[in-house]
């Protein structure tokens, strides 16, 4: 192919003719943001994010998407303009209104300094989780914050959290997790660590069930009360069957109650 003269923000280039401008850019290091080109394929100029301005024959300056456009002798390039941020700026929007939780977008917005808005986390500030925490379990291990204008639940400070996963069962929407890896329990909120916590076994069945922090809550609370429980090491089903044996409900009662199966 022949090679022709083109004027790339100012700086005068050799390149080769018909040769994909994006693809000039890149190899020269000019950056210009793209999802959706692969030197591989016939480019779709399907997210429009790789626009430039481009002027040919005299004529004004044209947004062209860069991937589209073919080198050709005397074209001069503009990669950086108000009129290509505004442009790239709707592009990146509906990209987001079609992939609002994509990291790439939001990626490559911030690296080209484009309004991506922060990323949706699921959580509709109903502020349950907060309150739980704070009125029922007594822990206040989350908190409200402002972010960027919008409010924000995140950890609080001190590391209060105590692994329950009372705010996991209260959430309307599953923002906020429990994850039980093995017998590491850790309460999240987007990527943000409310807790890690180990999980104790249960002493009858054997199965990871409840925190350390959470048990030792739990006995603390009941420390004077007339009722308090010998053993806090069941699961809540063992926990029934292991009562109930103390009150003289023998297996054939749990026979009955859980299903025909004897329990010994
Ligand atoms: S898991 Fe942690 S943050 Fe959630 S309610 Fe329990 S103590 Fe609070």
């Amino acid at each position: 192919m022949d090679a022709v003269a083109i004027n790339i923000d100012g700086q005068d280039h050799e390149v080769e003719e018909g040769q994909r401008l994006l693809l000039v850019l890149q190899q020269k290091g000019i950056k210009v943001p793209s999802l959706c080109f692969h030197r591989a394929l016939v480019p779709a100029a399907a997210c429009k994010l790789c626009v430039v301005e481009v002027t040919e024959g005299g004529k004004p300056p044209r947004a062209r998407l860069s991937c589209a456009v073919k080198c050709r002798e005397g074209m001069q390039v503009t990669t950086e303009s108000a009129m290509i941020h505004q442009l790239r700026n709707k592009a990146i929007g509906d990209l987001l209104k079609l992939a609002p939780f994509s990291d790439a977008i939001h990626k490559i917005g911030s690296e080209f300094g484009l309004t991506t808005g922060l990323k949706p986390d699921g959580c509709i500030r109903c502020r349950l989780c907060i309150r739980v925490c704070a009125d029922i379990i007594g822990a206040r291990a989350l908190k409200m914050i402002r972010r960027e204008g919008l409010q924000y639940v995140v950890p609080s400070e001190d590391g209060t959290c105590i692994g329950c996963g009372t705010c996991t069962n209260i959430c309307p929407t599953g923002a906020i997790r429990a994850e039980d890896d093995e017998n590491v329990r850790t309460i999240r909120i987007r990527d943000e660590v409310v807790g890690r916590h180990p999980l104790e076994r249960c002493d009858i069945c054997g199965r990871y069930y409840a925190t350390t922090r959470f048990i030792e809550h739990v006995k603390a609370a009941e420390a004077s009360h007339p009722d308090e429980k010998e053993e806090h090491h069941h699961c809540p089903m063992c926990a029934k069957l292991y009562s109930k044996r103390k009150l003289g409900i023998t297996a054939p009662h749990l026979a009955k109650t859980y299903g025909g199966k004897p329990v010994d």
